[in-house]
């Protein structure tokens, strides 16, 4: 009989969505607290995963505040970058695109080019150890307004190293998309790749401010698409990917459980939907975690997760050749998986 788990866990994946801060271990938590010489909430990693417990969208926010203005020290970046990468590495991802949010810790006095020089050592012996890839998206933190959006632009052209494109998170409900045009459109002129988290915790209109206004070639979350056909019906025409991460969208109360996520739906619709883990030490999970849900609670296939792995690569930021590239050597592997397994 194959082992289905098993297989899953081999396959090949690709991460589009993922918070280096989130992906901070709680031993690293309690570690940044030690060096940075504070009075630690915590004392132990029992008292750091109770803390990751959310009530709501809201509360997980206030949460994740909390953690990022832990970090203070620019260096403490590398760590935990190698340690995110080591994680998605032993689920077989070979590609991610991580998110920085520069400005929340440039705020709490941190600087911007030695953060990303930190997150890049990081990046670099991750490449050497596990042979896995990165590039970098920066979060404008929706909740900070345009006119930092703007700054955030200034310090990405001074020092771009492998940012390959910008992204709005935060309070989705107190912040919509629409006064962030400007932002978007001189992203754009440089050369940048437009994603924005939308649909999460705000509904539909959404999703299609941040298609109209933003211009985004994929969309963070996007499960409240589910309440309006036309929207999904675009989405598909359009060919925007949904980066959608269920077991997030479970622990900050946005579904009330994995059956009734809408990502089957969308992928049968022909939705270009790729699975992420978001936050995967805050939510306690990792790519084969998503991967295994999926099968277990959604009925996906084996050949149906394989492909959100191609969705995943096919509309990552990397450059073409490269993509095709990757995209052959999946497939190659693939095949020479099924063929292991059965
Ligand atoms: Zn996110």
């Amino acid at each position: 009989m194959v082992d289905v788990e098993a297989l899953i866990r081999a396959l090949p994946k690709v991460e589009q969505h993922i918070h280096i801060v989130g992906s901070t271990r709680a031993e690293t938590l309690l570690w940044i607290l030690e060096e940075g010489g504070s009075k630690s909430p915590f004392e132990t990693v029992e008292d750091v995963r109770r803390f990751f417990q959310y009530r709501d969208f809201p509360h997980f926010i206030n949460v994740y505040m909390k953690v990022f203005r832990c970090i203070t020290r620019e260096s403490q970046f590398e760590r935990i970058t190698y340690e995110m990468l080591e994680d998605d590495a032993r689920c077989n991802v070979r590609y991610v695109e991580a998110s920085f949010s520069a400005p929340d810790h440039v705020r709490e006095g941190l600087d911007y080019g030695l953060m990303l020089d930190a997150i890049n050592r990081g990046v670099s012996h991750a490449h050497r150890d596990f042979g896995i890839q990165c590039n970098l998206r920066v979060d404008l933190v929706r909740n900070y307004g345009p006119n930092v959006g703007m700054q955030v632009l200034d310090w990405i052209e001074n020092k771009s190293d492998n940012i390959v494109s910008i992204d709005i998170g935060g309070s989705e409900e107190k912040f919509p998309p629409k006064p962030f045009a400007p932002v978007y459109q001189k992203a754009k002129e440089v050369g940048l790749h437009l994603v924005a988290h939308a649909g999460e915790a705000a509904g539909p209109e959404s999703i299609w401010d941040a298609i109209n206004y933003l211009n985004v070639e994929r969309i963070g979350h996007g499960v409240t698409a589910r309440q309006d056909p036309k929207l999904i019906a675009y989405l598909r025409k359009r060919d925007i990917a949904v980066e959608m991460c269920p077991t997030s969208n479970l622990r900050t109360g946005v579904i009330t459980s994995l059956q009734n996520h809408p990502i089957k739906t969308f992928f049968d619709k022909g939705v270009k939907v790729t699975v992420n883990t978001d936050d995967p030490s805050m939510f306690n999970t990792d790519m084969n975690n998503e991967y295994l849900q999926l099968h277990q609670q959604l009925n996906f296939t084996v050949s149906e997760l394989f492909e959100l792995t191609l969705n995943a690569l096919d509309s990552s930021f990397l450059p073409e050749t490269q993509k095709l590239q990757m995209h052959e050597s999946f497939m190659k592997e693939y095949r020479r998986l099924i063929d292991d397994f059965s």
